[in-house]
């Protein structure tokens, strides 16, 4: 169990705009967009989300309900419970506090000025660059079980490049002696201690646009005693899972919760995209869905129907045709739904 006085420690230990950022939120002028801004009269175009830095707390204007603490950010954020939160938080302690250091002004003026200069492609600099040192899945691993299990088969995992830590002291190493150290963590490949994280998440999704260029990737545990199940790189997430199926030619598109329902609706003829979460569908992807009919495939649970009605909420007011997909039971997602039909 979790005491009081843990909580205390982690909260004060955590920059809240390190934790948003974290979560792939914009954060600018100390301000970002609500995660609902379908109660917004213009669907919260000005970003009205304040941080307060100090207090380590943060709230709209409009919802009532969308304010709190550093936990309750990442609960909303991710649609968790209040344990999990804290789990995936101090999880990601050392990193979301190496991550601070940027937002404290006593950083280092000469780091600082040279990585601001183009982060944009510094970031896809080192994302490249640690994905070209991951081997594609082997056939006969715990990893290709893994997902063949899943029903995601060989075709699927090599057209969507997913990729594999399967020598994590050589990855680390080639990192190392391509960057220094101080790059790695600033990327966030390494933490604050100096070593590559996703040690123990070894499955590397990117996230590529159409020309199979890597922006963004999420980390997979199989091994399904780890939690948190899935670290994202850190930074704002750009565009959905599997984006080249938003081609913007006629026809029907599932979209899903989490590469791996992706994943398994790709590997069952399904045209699919994904988000990372239920809450982290952003009003500016809906031009990508244009010409598709939407089918919302989000976890049948409290947050993936509330999730299913923003989303097809924005969707709508594009002109888009949406509905749900309807088949899972209460409490399962695609995945478990359709591996345990066969
Ligand atoms: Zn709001």
């Amino acid at each position: 169990m979790i005491s009081e006085s843990e909580i205390k420690e982690l909260k004060a230990a955590l920059s809240i705009t390190a934790v948003a950022q974290r979560l792939g939120l914009s954060v600018a002028n100390r301000r970002f967009r609500c995660f609902f801004p379908e109660r917004h009269a213009h669907g919260d175009r000005t970003p009205s989300v304040s941080i307060n830095e100090e207090k380590g707390y943060f709230r709209c204007f409009v919802c009532d309900n969308v304010k709190g603490d550093v936990i309750s950010l990442v609960q909303i954020a991710l649609g968790i419970s209040f344990l999990e939160a804290v789990k995936w938080l101090k999880d990601d302690t050392p990193s979301i506090i190496r991550d601070s250091q940027k937002y404290s002004p006593s950083k280092n003026a000469r780091s600082g000025q040279k990585k601001e200069e183009h982060p944009k492609f510094f970031r896809e600099k080192m994302i490249f660059d640690f994905l070209s040192l991951l081997s594609p899945i082997p056939p006969n691993s715990a990893a290709g079980w893994w997902l063949a299990k899943r029903h995601i088969y060989k075709p699927t995992w090599d057209k969507v490049l997913l990729r594999l830590i399967d020598d994590y002291a050589h990855v680390s190493r080639e990192l190392l002696a391509k960057h220094s150290l101080e790059d790695l963590q600033f990327a966030g490949l390494f933490n604050s201690q100096g070593n590559l994280r996703y040690g123990r998440h070894p499955l590397i999704i990117p996230y590529v646009d159409e020309m199979h260029r890597p922006f963004f990737f999420q980390a997979r545990a199989i091994d399904k005693n780890i939690q948190p199940k899935e670290l994202n790189f850190q930074g704002t997430i750009p565009f959905p899972y599997n984006k080249e199926a938003l081609d913007g030619k006629f026809g029907t598109i599932y979209l899903c919760e989490g590469a791996i329902d992706t994943l398994t609706l790709l590997g069952n003829g399904f045209n699919a995209v994904g988000i990372p979460g239920v809450n982290s569908f952003k009003p500016e992807w809906v031009s990508l869905f244009s010409n598709k009919k939407v089918i919302l495939c989000l976890d049948n649970d409290e947050a993936g129907r509330a999730g299913e009605e923003r989303i097809s909420a924005l969707l709508k007011e594009a002109g888009l045709e949406t509905h749900s997909f309807g088949l899972l039971p209460e409490g399962q997602d695609i995945n478990s739904w359709l591996t345990s039909r066969s």
